[in-house]
């Protein structure tokens, strides 16, 4: 694997929107009569599954597919399971989706009101995985517990007030609207995981509130490629980016500003909190914000706030350059869904299977100097294993930069995902089969 350091942009650098001067507050989209939950386990058609069609749920209480099965889905809402049904991913990943029908009566399931006391991270990893803003629970869980740490050691936690791509604003809206609180939910994470060492990042604009004096701040520019986490590391915090290697691997955690206080809040109010905020984008680029319960299919948050979508129109999970399309409009929301996003079918941009015409733009663009030029032709070939060892793979950080410049429309950031996907995939297998020997 080669080994480059970062270089400066040498195209204009594209800018991260900033959330706007006092913004409202989020509209309250209603609880929908179903919700669709995702399991990230396949269902195995030769076993017994724990969760039944007419099984009843309160809310907050984890479903696990099997006995002996580590994830679990948490239920947003008291209800009757209707549906239980394999579900397709992305990369043909195998899941399980669950309808739940929603009870007029809303209790919160016992067990979660018994375990959740004195902030301790295993219980909280046990009861609030999958509360809104996805908090890192299983990955701080696991640093903490020498046994299952797989040599991760989380030295440093970064409260993250930026946003993933040019056009979201979630994350800067949930750093102004919680600020006056964030010095106490800071004193909480560290009661919580143990761990001392927390910065808060946010856009420089921003770090110019008052609320935040005192605060371990990092400010950044409103550069998009500032924003992705290996650049901040690398740029901001002094921890250089190995390619190969993740943030946590390299010591470091990010949760969000909206995880954050969803777990305080979760800990205070003893109800876990499933309301998530997202930023919604229209075929105009208008902005709006919601909070919607997670499980709701999205064409509900479009029917409530007036946004119109025809067939063929493209339905983005979060934003221009890093997104990935919706391929119905029953998609639920997740809990790290920040941003969606309507192109109208008439804007979508082409992509081709024309061959790469050496124009260079890629390669120009990229900010981690990647020859993606040469990388996408082996990429292409489906050869991940050269593109990984000759041509750094691992050297990209996902910015999506060289699909928005490329000339030839070639889909390069779907390919490198893919890649990596596939690799790792091998990898995850390999470990398997030693662990089975
Ligand atoms: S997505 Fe493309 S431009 Fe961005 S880091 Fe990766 S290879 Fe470079
Ligand atoms: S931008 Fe597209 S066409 Fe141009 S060199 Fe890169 S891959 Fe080839």
């Amino acid at each position: 694997m080669i080994k480059r350091s970062f270089i400066g942009l040498t195209e204009p650098k594209l800018k991260c929107d900033l959330v706007e001067p006092g913004p409202k507050e989020p509209e309250a989209i209603p609880i929908p009569p179903r919700l669709i939950l995702l399991l990230n386990e396949p269902l195995d058609s030769t076993k017994e599954t724990l969760v039944k069609k007419g099984d009843m749920v309160n809310k907050g209480e984890r479903i696990f597919l099997y006995k002996e099965s580590k994830e679990y889905v948490a239920a947003p809402v008291s209800g009757t399971i209707t549906t239980v049904a394999p579900f397709t991913g992305d990369f043909g990943e195998l899941a399980t989706y669950l309808v739940v029908e929603t009870n007029a009566k809303q209790d919160i399931h016992k067990s979660f009101t018994e375990s959740i006391s004195i902030p301790d991270i295993q219980t909280a990893d046990s009861y609030l995985r999958g509360i809104a803003g996805n908090p890192p629970l299983k990955l701080l869980a696991e640093a903490a517990d020498g046994a299952k740490s797989n040599g991760i050691n989380i030295k440093k936690i970064i409260i993250s007030g930026i946003d993933q791509d040019i056009l979201c604003t979630t994350r800067q809206f949930a750093l102004t609207r919680f600020r006056d609180e964030l010095s106490k939910a800071v004193a909480f994470l560290k009661q919580l995981t143990g761990i001392s060492d927390i910065s808060i990042v946010m856009p420089d604009a921003l770090a110019k509130l008052s609320a935040f004096n005192g605060m371990n701040i990092v400010k950044i520019s409103s550069d998009y490629v500032d924003s992705l986490s290996p650049m901040l590391m690398d740029k901001y915090l002094g921890i250089s980016f190995v390619p190969g290697k993740t943030c946590e691997e390299l010591g470091l955690c990010f949760i969000s500003v909206e995880a954050l206080f969803s777990l305080v809040k979760s800990y205070s109010q003893k109800e876990p909190v499933y309301e998530k905020i997202i930023t919604i984008i229209d075929k105009k680029g208008k902005k709006s914000r919601v909070s919607a319960t997670i499980g709701t299919p999205i064409h509900r948050i479009f029917t409530k706030i007036g946004v119109e979508t025809a067939e063929k129109d493209r339905i983005i999970i979060g934003g221009p350059l890093r997104g990935v399309a919706a391929y119905t409009l029953y998609y639920p929301v997740t809990p790290d869904m920040d941003t969606l996003m309507v192109q109208d079918s008439s804007v979508i941009p082409t992509i081709s299977d024309y061959p790469c015409i050496n124009c260079g733009k890629c390669v120009r663009i990229c900010p981690t100097n990647v020859p993606v030029n040469v990388l996408v032709r082996y990429l292409e070939a489906n050869l991940y294993q050269d593109a990984a060892d000759s041509y750094d793979l691992f050297s990209c950080i996902e910015c999506g930069l060289c699909s928005y410049v490329c000339s030839a429309k070639i889909p390069i950031f779907q390919y490198i995902r893919l890649g990596k996907h596939e690799l790792n995939k091998i990898e995850l297998e390999m470990i398997k089969e030693a662990e089975n020997v």
